[in-house]
């Protein structure tokens, strides 16, 4: 996962971007970088790290211009994070230009073979640097047409933001996969990000969301921007994962609201368990508190804050080894043994994905005296590796791809386990429209 964002006809633009992708760090944590045009020339800064460790005021005297686009990198293990960090920039027969991606191309290894035998040399292991290749050696006229004939040649779920000397192309896959969002500043100028909350930050007001498909073209001095459908019409799926653990619960995905749909989640989950005799609920933080309030406001259960989470620590998931994850929960997360003693808790996450964490708190639950630990947890069983856009594990190191519910129930030690099923997923988030519920169902919709 990842986050991006484009500013353009506003002044000190990096800036604003750099503020956007601030608010959007939770995306990713492993590599920043922005590119901003000025005087005809595209400058990139692009580092691992923080938001705040990539950039220092310094940065934004390089970084001037009225536009600029920007990416916060979530990597995998074992990636060359660095040369995998984003913007991607590049010098071609038009000129200057970069590309921000947040998702993942399916066909990228063919295209890439294909490039390569033909002569084409890579500088990255990205599937972004293909679009580049791919826009470069297009022999249409306008960069508007090359953009259009590499995506036709591309496979997967994206969102796009092309960055040329005066102008600025945002682009969404058919099936709207992943999301972005288009804004206007206070100055007149525009900011199209990842999720809603960069807008809040930099007090832009909402203007409305790419659609599957679609090309917004935003260019420099101009008040409107133009659209164009590029991408063959396909029924639109947003990722049900950007709801469940991705985005934040301030943002406003496709017209919901995170924050209330993990509510409903929760609420959900608490009808599910109604026979559990429990004397409170407790999140684990942060990514379960809006599913455990949900629960505790559907189950007229108390909600207590009895696990307390350190913050000053990175997302586990992100940590390659599984010694370094099992330490990890212990640095982030601790209970309360004053509120836990002699109880009997339900507890609510967002996911279970290797099992690490559940096994970990329902330990640290038991260890600090609790009588009975029941887990709930506000998802289905993640079961497939998702490919277009999350690094979740492969099968093997999926616990719900290699255990049963009572088994996994069993290596966690809880009293009991809950998913949502699918349905009960698919009606929380509100039954009038599909979604990208791959890493549950295995139906890997994209094609073509
Ligand atoms: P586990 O410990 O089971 O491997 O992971 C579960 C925890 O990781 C949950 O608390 C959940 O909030 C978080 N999580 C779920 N999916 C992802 C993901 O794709 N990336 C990251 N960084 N964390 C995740
Ligand atoms: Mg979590």
């Amino acid at each position: 996962m990842c986050a991006i964002v484009g500013v353009i006809n506003s002044e000190g633009a990096a800036k604003t971007a750099y503020y956007g992708l601030f608010a959007m760090q939770h995306r990713g944590q492993e590599a920043s970088g922005i590119s901003s045009s000025f005087n005809h020339h595209i400058k990139t800064i692009k580092a691992t790290g923080l938001v705040t460790e990539v950039f220092s005021p310094a940065s934004f005297e390089i970084l001037k211009g009225n536009i600029a686009i920007g990416h916060n990198r979530y990597g995998t293990a074992g990636a060359d994070s660095l040369k995998d960090a984003q913007p991607v920039a590049g010098n071609y027969a038009l000129g200057e230009i970069s590309i921000v991606h947040n998702g993942n191309l399916i066909n990228k290894d063919e295209i890439r073979r294909k490039l390569v035998s033909e002569g084409a040399i890579f500088q990255s292991g990205m599937d972004t640097e293909n679009i580049l290749h791919l826009i470069a050696r297009s022999k249409q006229e306008h960069l508007k047409d090359r953009i259009v004939e590499a995506l036709n040649q591309c496979v997967g779920a994206y969102s796009l933001l092309i960055l040329s000397r005066s102008k600025m192309f945002a682009v969404r896959d058919r099936y709207g996969v992943r999301p972005l969002s288009i804004g206007r500043l206070k100055d007149g100028g525009y900011i199209v990000a990842s999720e809603t909350c960069a807008f809040d930050l930099v007090e832009a007001e909402f203007v409305r969301d790419v659609k599957p498909g679609e090309m917004v073209i935003f260019e420099e001095g101009k008040d409107e921007f133009s659209s164009l459908e590029i991408l063959k019409a396909a029924e639109a799926r947003i990722c049900a994962f950007e709801y469940i653990y991705f985005a934040r619960p301030d943002s406003v995905v496709e017209g919901k609201n995170v924050y209330e749909v993990r509510k409903k989640l929760g609420a959900a989950l608490a009808r599910k368990c109604k026979e559990l005799k429990a004397d409170f609920v407790v999140p684990v933080p942060d990514s379960g508190v809006p599913a455990a309030l949900g629960f505790a406001q559907e189950s007229k259960l108390p909600f207590e804050m009895a696990i307390v989470r350190n913050h000053y620590i990175g997302r586990t998931f992100i940590e390659p080894t599984q010694e370094v994850r099992n330490l990890k929960v212990k640095l982030k997360l601790n209970p309360i043994g004053a509120a836990l003693h002699g109880k009997s808790v339900v507890v609510v996450d967002d996911s279970i994905v290797r099992g690490t964490t559940s096994k970990k708190i329902v330990e640290l639950l038991r260890h600090a005296g609790a009588a009975h630990v029941h887990m709930c947890i506000a998802s289905p069983e993640l079961k497939y590796p998702e490919r277009y856009g999350i690094d979740t594990p492969s099968v093997r190191e999926l616990i719900a791809a290699n255990m049963s519910t009572d088994e996994i129930c069993k290596f966690i030690g809880a009293d009991s386990l809950t998913f949502l099923s699918v349905p009960e997923l698919v009606e929380a988030l509100g039954g009038e429209r599909k979604y990208s519920l791959v890493s549950f169902d295995g139906d890997y919709f994209i094609k073509d």
